[in-house]
């Protein structure tokens, strides 16, 4: 995809597909902890894995992420 945060091409090495799946509310909860992991390439937890799961499967999700992405970088 044209113009896709690099970050995002990380998530499926992230991601893990388990019983249960988060919805947006809980991604969105743990968004700035999934940011941090994809910059930082720390070992993900279970529940990161899960938000990178949700976020794959959700363009809005996808869209939050690369928000955050692209407002952090014009921060540094
Ligand atoms: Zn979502």
């Amino acid at each position: 995809m044209k113009g896709q945060e690099p970050l995002l091409a990380l998530l499926p090495a992230v991601a893990a597909t388990r019983d249960e799946e988060f919805d947006c509310d809980e991604t969105l909860d743990r968004m700035g902890t999934l940011y941090e992991h994809l910059a930082t390439g720390s070992e993900p937890s279970p529940e990161l894995a899960l938000t990178a799961h949700h976020i794959q499967s959700c363009a809005s999700c996808r869209d939050e992420l690369e928000a955050l992405a692209r407002a952090q970088r014009r921060s540094d």
